[in-house]
């Protein structure tokens, strides 16, 4: 006879599987736009890192190991360290592109 498993949890309470969703759930939230840290005003670029199996939305520069400070934010990215790691032939927005440069 086969014994009954545990029955899933859409909503997870406690332990590792909670934050696993927390930390999902705050990275659908940020997908495709930058992010403010707590109540700064600094907007900083998002890159994707995998936590506990998880991918997590954090700084591109590392400003904030805490996903769940990220506040969305749609403004253009602020922060120098962002910008120098997004690489200097960037094209800011609103520029035109110089014919003949590589984007
Ligand atoms: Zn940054």
């Amino acid at each position: 006879m086969r014994d009954a498993e545990a029955p899933l949890s859409l909503f997870p309470d406690t332990g590792a599987d909670h934050l696993a969703a927390r930390l999902h759930g705050r990275r659908s939230a940020l997908v495709g736009v930058n992010a403010t840290v707590g109540g700064s005003d600094v907007v900083h670029a998002l890159e994707d890192l995998h936590r506990l199996g998880v991918l997590v939305a954090v700084p591109a520069c590392g400003a904030a190991p805490d996903p769940m400070r990220l506040r969305r934010s749609t403004a253009p990215v602020t922060c120098r360290r962002c910008l120098r790691l997004q690489g200097p032939l960037r094209v800011p927005e609103g520029q035109l592109p110089i014919p003949g440069l590589p984007l």
